[in-house]
């Protein structure tokens, strides 16, 4: 899923998403990922009839999930050993 940027919850401030930062460098406030869902929609990938086939698992919404192609990729790999 694309990550469009964090934005600070208290005053909105917006950090790239790929700064590791855990806190807003203007007043401190939490910060929240901001996704782009439009991504999913306009490649057609996910659909209800796809979720509703899977387990009942987190894993059920892995396209929503802040793990890039990678990421998932290796967490596979690792399930396998
Ligand atoms: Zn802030």
């Amino acid at each position: 899923m694309h990550v469009e940027a964090l934005a600070c919850t208290a005053c909105g401030e917006r950090y790239p998403p790929d700064e590791v930062r855990y806190r807003c460098g203007e007043c401190g406030g939490s910060l929240d990922v901001v996704y782009d869902y439009s991504e999913r929609e306009r490649e057609g990938s996910v659909s209800w009839e796809l979720l509703r086939g899977r387990d009942f698992s987190h894993l059920r919404y892995r396209e929503f999930l802040p793990v890039s192609e990678s990421g998932r990729e290796a967490r596979r790999r690792g399930r396998q050993r």
